[in-house]
Formats: C-alpha cells, structure tokens, sequence
C-alpha cells in the first residue's frame, strides 16, 4: 500500500475539536496511569495500513501498531469487510458465550492453524477480552488440573497487568511464582551468552525444580513467551525451550505459551513455537487474534480441562464483531502466507539496521525475530567493555576470545538516548515502541503487511534518528558510512 492511500483530511467539525485542545483535555482528565498518550502527543483521526493520521494533519508510519495487535495493520479492508457483513446481517453483538456461526467459525479457523500436535485434541476457553485476561485463565487452569499452586515464570517476562499475570511477570515479586533466567546473549544472566549460556539457563532450571532444597516444589506450571516481547525483544533459543519442554513434561508440568504478542506471524511462524517445534500444553492468544477488536482465548490440551461448569466465567466472552474480525485476520495471514514474508523481509531489517546503526557506541544490540525488531540504545560514557580476545574482555573462559566477549561486558543502559530515539523518530514521522528492563529497547511492531518500499521508509526514518541521537552523546563515534554523515540511505542502498 503507498504510503499516500489515505484520503485527504476531512476539517474536523465542532468546537473544540482540535488537536491541541484534545491533548490538553486528555491530560486534565485521563489518569496519570496513561502510557503511550504521554510519549507520542497524536490525535489519531484516520488510519489504513502502516498509515496514520493525526488531527494536526500530520501523517506517521505506525510501527506501535496498538502493541502488537494489528497484524494487517489498521482498516484492513477484509477487516472492515467482516465487521461489516456482521453487522448488516442483524447478527446479535453480545450473546455470552453461546454458539453462534460467527464463533463456530472463528474456532474453525483458529484449530485450522494451530500446531497440529495440539489442534488434535484442544479445547479452547473463550475468557475475558485481554491478553491479561487468557493468562490468569491459563494460570487457573493448570492450578485446577495439577491440584498445585506454584508456578514458575521468567525474569524478565510480561504478562499483564491483572494480578496474576503481575504475579508472572518479571518485575514483581511474588511468594508463589519461581523466577527463572531467561537466556539472552547481550546481558545474559551468566556473563556468556550464546550455547553455554542456553545450557547454564536449562541446568538452573532443572536443578530448582530437582533439588529438594530449593524451594520449588512441584509447581502448577511454566509459563513462558517464545519471544520476550515488553522484556526487550528476546527470543527464546529454539534449543532452549526444546529443553524447558523436556525438563517440564518429564515432570508433569504443564507449559503454557504466552503467544499474546508473538501468535499470527508475527515472529515469522505462525505461532512462534512451532520455530522450535514445541508443542507446549497450554497457548495464551489475544491481540492479533481479535483483528484489531478486544478478543482472548486459551487454547489447551483436553486432559487439562478439568473446569466444572462455571468455573471461569466473565461477561465479555463473545464478541462477534471481534471474531469476525478476527477469523478474516487469521485466514488472510494463513493464506497470504504473511509468517513467511514477516521470516524474510525481518531478516533483511535486521541485517539493514545493523548495517546502519550497529556500530554507533550507544547501540548495544539489534536483534529481533520475524517483525519483532528491537534496538537496545546503551550509556556510552560507561567504561567500554575490552575488546574482545583480551585477557580483560574473558568474564569467564567461555567468553574469551569469542563473538560471546561483548555479552561477557554489556554496556549499562541507556532509557534517556532510546526516549530521544522515540522523539527523533516521531520528528520524522515514525512510531515506535520502547520496551526492555530500563525501557532502552527501541522496538518495531510494524503490520504483517508492510511493503518493502515503507520498510526501507521505516529503516531511514530510525536510523535517521539513532545518528542524530547518537551525535548528541558524548561518544560521537567514528563515522564507518555515508549513512552516519547524514544519507538519505544506509550503506549500499540506492
Ligand atoms: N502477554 C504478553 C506476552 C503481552 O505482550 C501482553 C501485552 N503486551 C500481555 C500478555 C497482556 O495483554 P493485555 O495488555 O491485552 O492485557
């Protein structure tokens, strides 16, 4: 879609409808819990595609795409097609959760795509409409199945806000909830990164559940995210959670994915287990799930429904417009084959932006899977880690004198250069996400159906804005391309 498409602004009606004005009533009146309204002041009126516009006339390539939820971007039109032809049919909106052929529907299509070693014999559980919602519903499912209480999470997860799914999450303590350590290479829990950092994450996590001195015993489950999305951008190493699949079902312990922001392509499969061929007992599915509309469900194994009527009920469990919605997004992403082309045109995002940026001192790492893409922005007035191969870069024998070296010394964060990244992007035109421990990983959600031509818009406009910022640190660093003396193109672009 041309970054153009949208039709012209339409002069808003009614005083005092402006932008200014919106603004300044939204922060008079909307709690001080607001998030991305304090970070990007925009007054959507109109969207399509990777496309918005804001009051002011302005118009912004959306690579927030509301978190991670609209994965044919905004007003798809097989979208607006769907809602519509449900609610020209007189269809009822609300119906608990009774059967209707907009549900039967939306289920048939979600088994249709699910990894077949779990469509087989799943049961799904339409629960409240937020991602927060399905994992206190997975959570309370498996404590119902196992007859156990605790649970075992990671550091640095995100779950939700609700409050068991804080409970689970990294930044919260909590006396039920084991945390485990996530492997991840740059600051990688033991100072390695890479294989041997894998295999010390899987040895620590199989010696807590083993030892009867640890503390852990027995847990209900395990929940973890095939990519910590809010965490940073990290993908779980296939072989990694290979293993956190053996460790869990030689012990009875039920896996539950949290696919809440990585499910329907986004990581380049279409759930992103199946990159590690795991099949795990329990899925969490919201966001792209809903096609843009509120919609959560958790799908499981059937020998793990051991609910009584009632036990899990709410409201809010039949959205029609929202399964309408939602079937259209997942037919098209399955039949556009859009997991794949997130595969190759993520793979070519990264390369470009390491390309582009990974060199500056205040980059750490660029990273991602699929079109999850995350920029760690790093302090590069902190002492620099030795260059690696020297004695002093060797945080353990493991790391010396290998590409590891650099996660051996990760350089401390840096929130304030990754919020100017936020600003300079938004200058340009482009949203963008911050996530990470310290809120340093500058992230890109952008739509499944993002054309090359707007993710080279998209790659200018961040790199633009990561030289810029980059300048303003104390470090400025050796320009290595045209690109960081100001291009219009990274490296070897036209
Ligand atoms: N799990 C994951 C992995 C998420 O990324 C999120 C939201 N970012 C949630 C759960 C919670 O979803 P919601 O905000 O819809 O409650």
């Amino acid at each position: 879609m041309a970054l153009t498409q949208l039709p012209p602004p339409v002069p808003s009606e009614g005083a005092p409808a402006g932008h200014e004005g919106i603004l300044r009533r939204q922060s008079a009146r909307e709690s001080a819990a607001r998030t991305y309204a304090r970070s990007l002041p925009i007054v959507p009126v109109r969207a399509r595609g990777l496309t918005i516009e804001g009051a002011d006339g302005r118009r912004y390539l959306d690579c927030l795409s509301g978190a991670g939820t609209l994965a044919l971007g905004h007003n798809h039109p097989v979208v607006l097609e769907a809602i519509r032809s449900v609610l020209d049919s007189g269809a009822p909106l609300h119906v608990l959760d009774l059967a209707t052929p907009v549900k039967d529907d939306f289920t048939s299509e979600l088994f249709a795509t699910l990894p077949p070693g779990l469509a087989e014999s799943a049961r799904v559980q339409f629960c409240g409409p937020a991602g927060t919602d399905a994992v206190e519903a997975a959570l309370k499912l498996v404590r119902t199945a196992t007859g156990r209480e605790g649970l075992v999470a990671f550091s640095g997860a995100y779950h939700g806000m609700t409050s068991g799914a804080l409970a689970v999450s990294g930044g919260a303590p909590s006396v039920s909830v084991t945390r485990l350590p996530f492997p991840q290479d740059y600051r990688c829990p033991f100072g390695v990164g890479g294989e041997t950092g894998e295999r010390l994450a899987a040895r620590w996590a199989e010696s807590l559940l083993d030892d009867p001195g640890s503390g852990v015993r027995d847990p209900a489950g395990m929940i973890v995210e095939p990519v910590q999305g809010e965490g940073g951008v990290l993908p779980a190493p296939d072989g990694w959670l290979r293993r956190m699949r053996e460790i869990t079902a030689a012990r009875g312990i039920p896996l539950i994915a949290d696919e809440v922001q990585t499910g329907v392509g986004r990581t380049g499969a279409f759930w992103a287990v199946e990159h590690s061929g795991v099949v795990p007992d329990v899925m969490v599915l919201s966001k792209a799930i809903g096609g843009s509309l509120p919609l959560a469900v958790v799908v499981y194994r059937e020998e793990l429904d051991a609910w009584q009527p009632g036990d899990h009920a709410g409201t809010f469990r039949g959205n029609q417009l929202a399964m309408a919605a939602g079937t259209a997004t997942l037919r098209y992403v399955r039949r556009n084959a859009l997991a794949e082309r997130a595969a190759v045109l993520g793979e070519r995002m990264l390369d470009r932006l390491r390309a582009a940026v990974g060199a500056y001192d205040c980059v750490g790492e660029v990273r991602g899977r699929g079109l999850m893409i995350g920029v760690e922005m790093v302090d590069p007035e902190a002492t620099e880690p030795a260059a690696a191969g020297t004695p002093d870069a060797c945080g353990t024998p493991a790391a010396c004198g290998t590409p590891d070296a650099r996660a051996a010394r990760p350089l401390p964060a840096a929130p304030a250069l990754a919020a100017a990244v936020r600003q300079e992007c938004l200058r340009r035109g482009l949203i963008v996400e911050l996530g990470g421990r310290h809120a340093c990983v500058v992230r890109l959600l952008p739509p499944l159906t993002i054309t090359d031509e707007q993710a080279e818009a998209v790659l200018e406009r961040l790199s633009d804005a990561i030289a810029a910022v980059s300048r303003t640190s104390r470090r400025i660093p050796t320009p290595r391309s045209p690109k960081e003396e100001g291009a219009a193109h990274p490296a070897g672009t036209p």
